[in-house]
């Protein structure tokens, strides 16, 4: 047998909170599927004068809310099993937050850094070519996921205006959120998940008491997300005692000075090498004890084995699926609090709505507008998840799902199915 589905994992979880609200099969059967699968296979000749065949994704899940929203992923494990997981669990957190979006996700099976900035930008290209009329600002939007950023994201936005029509040409921004703030992103966007992480931390810390100054943190994964939420967690007082990457893992107990670290990726591939922490085995990443456990990089981290030697008390995903099954099971009976993904890395995509918004308005919001419009939808986010917990006595997880549920049934059963 091969390897368990990443897919059917985000089914059985929202299963489960549907049972304990009793969702009819009826949406349970409708959630269960992805309403399109897009591939598309494109040749592009690279640098080394080859031809190469790339595959790509999009698979839109929902629009029963609103647009299908929902990053790209560039990684050479991108497959179609995960991509439909990732755009099922899109659909849930753009539901649980309230924001008018559906779900989506999309990649190309591919490791960007085995090309050069020039291969990159014809690959993005004709990508965005071939997905065509699949996506648009009013249809489907695409935001940056692991392997893409502000660049990919102005070179789509770029390539779909060329392929409109004159005379809508300027009012198609809103194709992608995420772009640079020269080609019509947003203030925030850039650390808006990292920031929604830490909103985590803190809404937890209301609940449990402690502070932010007392707490050790270990943190897998340095890019977009785990380094921004680095940054914002120093600053508001915790010390970051472990860092790793698909380079090294990192350990200092005094707390591994984040700018600096910081500083140092942006001139390297990974954290290897960074003088300012000791070299560490993986595996000690996840035995050593700390406060809170960040997983900010892939899905399936958290094994059965690794949850056997965390002794963290709380893990907040902000990464997506960085949990197993299994991993969950371990990390309940020890005590170990999760913040769920739907819940925890939300902060990207509801800036990316405040992106959209600007952009279908030829506006430009301050930081200060954004900060406040920011914290008011993680926050009631966050209270409304508690609340469904102290009711139904349930994880965070479930009554993350239940809200989002709740939500999503509720407009299926006003709209009715088709025909
Ligand atoms: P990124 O490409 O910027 O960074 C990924 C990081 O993970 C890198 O530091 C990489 O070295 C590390 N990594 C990869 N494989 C690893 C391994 N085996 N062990 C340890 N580290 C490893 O990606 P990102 O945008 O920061 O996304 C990280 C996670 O957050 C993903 O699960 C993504 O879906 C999720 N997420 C991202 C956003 C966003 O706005 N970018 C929003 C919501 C959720």
């Amino acid at each position: 047998m091969g390897q368990r589905s990443l897919h059917q994992a985000s089914v059985d979880q929202f299963q489960r909170a549907a049972d304990l609200i009793e969702i009819s099969d009826t949406y349970r059967n409708i959630l269960s599927h992805p309403k399109n699968e897009i591939i598309v296979n494109f040749p592009v000749w690279v640098g080394s004068g080859e031809l190469k065949i790339f595959t790509g994704y999009r698979i839109q899940h929902s629009n029963v809310l609103g647009p299908f929203k929902g990053g790209l992923r560039f990684h050479p494990d991108v497959d179609l099993d995960e991509v439909k997981a990732l755009a099922a669990w899109m659909t849930f957190k753009t539901a649980l937050v309230g924001i008018p979006f559906g779900g989506a996700k999309g990649g190309v099976t591919i490791d960007p850094r085995e090309y050069s900035k020039d291969d990159m930008r014809k690959i993005v290209r004709k990508f965005t070519h071939a997905l065509g009329s699949n996506i648009g600002p009013n249809h489907d939007i695409p935001a940056p996921d692991v392997g893409t950023n502000s660049q990919t994201m102005d070179w789509i936005m770029d390539t779909y205006a060329n392929i409109t029509s004159p005379g809508q040409r300027q009012s198609v921004k809103g194709v992608v959120t995420g772009k640079s703030i020269e080609c019509g992103g947003s203030s925030g966007r850039e650390e808006a998940t990292g920031r929604g992480v830490l909103y985590s931390l803190r809404h937890w810390l209301g609940e449990t008491g402690g502070r932010l100054d007392e707490l050790s943190v270990s943190i897998q994964g340095f890019g977009n997300v785990g380094s921004h939420f680095a940054r914002l967690a120093v600053e508001a007082g915790c010390k970051i005692v472990a860092v790793a990457d698909h380079t090294a893992t990192l350990i200092n107990e005094d707390g591994i000075d984040i700018e600096k670290l910081r500083d140092w990726t942006a001139q390297n591939p990974g954290i290897i090498g960074f003088g300012g922490a000791t070299e560490a085995d993986t595996e000690e990443l996840f035995s050593l004890p700390v406060d809170v456990f960040v997983p900010a990089a892939l899905e399936n981290q958290i094994t059965k084995e690794r949850a056997e030697k965390m002794s963290c008390r709380l893990v907040i995903e902000a990464a997506n699926g960085p949990t197993t099954p299994e991993g969950e099971k371990v990390l309940a009976e020890k005590g170990i609090e999760i913040a769920p993904d739907i819940l925890a890395n939300a902060g990207g995509v509801i800036v990316s709505y405040f992106e959209w918004l600007q952009n279908k308005s030829s506006r430009a919001w301050s930081a200060e507008d954004i900060d406040r419009r920011f914290k008011d939808l993680v926050w009631k986010a966050h209270d409304n998840v508690v609340d469904v917990r102290k009711n139904l006595d349930c994880s965070r997880r479930d009554a993350a799902y239940v809200v989002a549920l709740r939500r999503l049934t509720s407009v299926y059963e006003r709209r009715g199915i088709f025909p």
